[in-house]
């Protein structure tokens, strides 16, 4: 765990990339700030009648490409800075993956489990109050990100669909089915994990079948990764969340822990394993690690101790960039998040051409689509990591990324 400052790590990671491009450093270090932050004070009333405020924050870091879009995070460390590294991480995963869109990301500090849900069903109300002037199907389209889901986004698009007397299920994705949501949606993002983690291992000519593998955080994200990668015939042998982890060399049955935390409330506890801390399970001997909880979990004194032969990135931000250039030095491959976990984003996508279409997509078709946008994305991730000889797969996200953000500024002209 490092308390490296993420907003730092963003400008680190693109100026990093913006040595091997060809942009004047004018325009990169536009490329490293975001355009507004909207920081706002939510007054709630709780349950027993008090009042209470919560901060918030939405990042529109860059709209070249189109609308921003981005989740919005509820946890107690939300900060300012967190909030702009995630915009400009969603910006780069738009242009990596290449869908129609900008980077966005928003965020209340606030610990979900202290607020009934009639307190969060407030509290999400106020914070859509808020920035009903800056969102809209065209302008910033939020999403789910840590401790949000379907519910918060279908109270987030009734408020905004109230107080502008429309209907505009576009306004905001991950809903509810029932909601204008979409199939594949919920597991989007553990999909593309699996995605990254099969081409990565095909591109090393290694066999996942034989690959034992860790997952940190066993949320929505990590749980669905560590199930799809599974299935695949790799063996799950350590899991975890806040609360620790659980171990067995025999491999875990990725579901059924799943099961045991939806009851629980935690991984640890499930049958027939072994404890063990956040920090043993980063640094066991496995082939595949799966970072999937929040940022900073690898620093790079832990990143000296990493045994995996390859890392995917599921969390936003899992490593630091010092951890990086120690795993690169290491010849540990990462699979970037802008890339691993873009799925979410991705499906978020189809998901909002299905409300302009007013049409639903099977879920057959929408794994399909996202199948062939994350495996072209790795494709030409390697190409650019290929032929330009960069040090790693980051960059060369970046270096894709950054030259097509750069390119839609460019052609848009600078005005004013
Ligand atoms: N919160 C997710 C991410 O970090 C999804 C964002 C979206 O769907 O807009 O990529």
């Amino acid at each position: 765990m490092s308390d490296a400052n993420p907003f730092e790590s963003l400008q680190e990671q693109v100026d990093d990339a913006g040595a091997y491009l060809d942009i004047d450093d004018d325009v990169l270090e536009r490329l490293k700030h975001p355009e507004r932050v909207l920081e706002v004070t939510l007054s709630v009333e709780r349950d027993d009648g008090s009042l209470e405020q919560f901060e918030g924050f939405r990042s529109q870091f860059n709209g070249d490409r189109g609308p921003y879009k981005g989740g919005i995070r509820y946890h107690p460390n939300v900060s300012r800075d967190e909030v702009k590294a995630l915009s400009g991480w969603m910006t780069y995963k738009c242009a990596v993956v290449d869908i129609p869109l900008g980077g966005a990301k928003g965020g209340i500090v606030v610990d979900p489990d202290e607020l009934s849900a009639a307190e969060l069903e407030r509290l999400t109300r106020a914070y859509a109050a808020e920035l009903r002037p800056l969102v809209g199907p065209d302008r910033d389209i939020p999403a789910p990100d840590v401790n949000t889901g379907q519910r918060e986004m279908n109270w987030f698009k009734d408020t905004y669909e109230t107080l502008e007397r429309t209907t505009a299920p576009g306004v905001i994705t991950g809903k509810a089915i029932s909601s204008g949501g979409s199939e594949g949606r919920v597991e989007a993002t553990g999909r593309s994990t699996m995605f990254a983690a099969r081409e990565a291992f095909d591109y090393l000519d290694r066999d996942l079948t034989e690959a034992t593998v860790a997952v940190q955080g066993y949320g929505n994200a990590g749980s669905v990764a560590a199930r799809l990668i599974e299935e695949l015939g790799a063996t799950v042998v350590a899991v975890s969340d806040s609360s620790g982890g659980v171990y067995d060399p025999d491999g875990l049955d990725a579901h059924a822990v799943k099961s045991h935390k939806n009851e629980t409330g935690t991984v640890t506890g499930y049958a027939d394993t072994e404890e063990l801390t956040n920090e043993e399970l980063l640094t066991l001997d496995v082939d595949l690690l799966v970072p999937a909880a929040l940022e900073n979990a690898i620093d790079a004194d832990l990143a000296e101790a990493v045994e995996a032969d390859v890392i995917v990135e599921t969390a936003n931000g899992p490593l630091t960039p010092a951890a990086d250039d120690v795993l690169t030095g290491r010849d540990v491959l990462v699979v970037p998040d802008v890339l691993a976990n873009a799925g979410g984003v991705t499906v978020s996508y189809f998901e909002w051409v299905q409300n302009r279409q007013r049409f639903a997509w099977s879920e057959a078709r929408v794994n399909d689509e996202l199948e062939s946008v994350i495996t072209g994305a790795f494709d030409e991730l390697v190409d650019a990591y290929k032929s330009n000889d960069l040090p790693n797969f980051r960059t060369a996200a970046y270096v894709v990324g950054i030259q097509r953000v750069a390119d839609a500024y460019a052609e848009g002209g600078n005005w004013p």
